[in-house]
């Protein structure tokens, strides 16, 4: 993965925000306070201007670019997670104009990392995590199995839709969903439903 595709991934990813602000909203709205879309919309806006003025840094500057105008943008929990998440993954990767399959793994591993540490979080939690985890999982399995990025980002993402739907059953544990208890279950977690965006944009990126 080269530095145009990373680019275009951000873009896309963007766009799918604006495209699913109302969606996001309407899932936080059920267990949440009907902001997720909104945050998330106020940040990658941003991003959306952000992005020409950085497409000739590498791919870690890149990503850390992104982190910073994530995080002093989007506000609620969301943005310092992907904030987060972007910061650890640019560290993962600095100074680098391509990714091979272990440098993906390896910047996927260190945002989930991130994620996890930040929003002291654990598998279960109907969060964003309970998306991230298994889809980095299956990349990690298919990388092992010398899968080429495209075949074993697919994989990632289809255990990432599966994880996705999953967290409708989930009771939520953290966040403001949390304070609902057992009425947080039967909902898909808008978290979990904007980072399988993220996903989604990053393979067809490929
Ligand atoms: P807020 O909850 O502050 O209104 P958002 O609505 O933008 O923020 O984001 C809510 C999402 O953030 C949840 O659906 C969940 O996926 C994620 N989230 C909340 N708390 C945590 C946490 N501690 N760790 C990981 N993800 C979290
Ligand atoms: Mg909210």
């Amino acid at each position: 993965m080269n530095t145009e595709q990373i680019l275009r991934w951000l873009q896309r990813f963007a766009t799918k925000i604006e495209q699913n602000k109302e969606y996001l909203t309407e899932l936080d709205a059920a267990i949440g306070d009907a902001d997720h879309g909104i945050n998330m919309e106020r940040g990658f806006k941003k991003l959306l201007i952000q992005l020409p003025t950085i497409t000739n840094k590498d791919i870690g500057s890149i990503l850390k670019a992104v982190s910073m105008t994530l995080i002093s943008s989007i506000g609620g929990a969301s943005g310092p997670l992907y904030g987060t998440f972007f910061l650890r993954a640019s560290s993962a990767v600095a100074d680098r104009s391509e990714l091979d399959e272990q440098d993906m793994l390896d910047m996927l591993r260190a945002g989930l990392n991130g994620v996890i540490e930040r929003g002291k979080t654990q598998l279960g939690d109907k969060t964003m995590l309970d998306v991230l985890f298994p889809a980095v999982t299956a990349f990690e399995k298919a990388v092992d199995e010398r899968k080429q990025m495209r075949d074993a980002m697919g994989q990632a993402l289809v255990a990432a839709e599966q994880a996705m739907k999953d967290t409708a059953l989930m009771q939520a544990k953290k966040g403001r969903a949390s304070y609902l208890g057992e009425r947080s279950i039967g909902h898909q977690d808008p978290g979990a439903t904007s980072c399988y965006l993220m996903l989604k944009c990053l393979y067809e990126s490929l």
